[in-house]
């Protein structure tokens, strides 16, 4: 298994956890672009949002109802941005879909 995030789920590689359960991870990005910057991802190794199909599209929901409850854990009452990668042009470095959430200082739109 080569995929870094696969590995983080599998616990061969450590990560600053905020939440799991069966289905998703949240972890602290290990290069921070915000004062809150984290990561929730599904279990499920799926590489891109390209690969989102009827079959496994019900983890997005899953993972937006997350990151709205996270928000309110920690207090994220002046907003945040929920970010997805995809692709080369998209920006993804990491094949396995992940959902960024920033917060903590006034962002910058549009993204270069
Ligand atoms: P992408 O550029 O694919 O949208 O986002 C990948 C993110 O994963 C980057 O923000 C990068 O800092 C983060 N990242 C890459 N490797 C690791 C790691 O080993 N641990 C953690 N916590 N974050 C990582
Ligand atoms: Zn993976």
């Amino acid at each position: 298994m080569s995929c870094i995030f696969c590995k983080i789920i599998a616990g061969e590689i450590p990560a600053n956890k905020i939440y799991e359960d069966e289905k998703v991870l949240a972890f602290y990005d290990i290069d921070a672009k915000a004062p809150v910057h984290f990561l929730i991802i599904p279990k499920e190794h799926i590489t891109s949002a390209a690969e989102i199909t009827p079959a496994n599209s019900s983890i997005v929901a899953y993972i937006f109802e997350l990151a709205a409850k996270l928000a309110k854990e920690l207090k994220l009452e002046n907003g945040f941005r929920i970010v997805n990668n995809c692709g080369v042009e998209g920006g993804q470095t990491v094949e396995h879909l992940h959902f960024h959430v920033l917060a903590g200082r006034l962002l910058a739109w549009p993204p270069g």
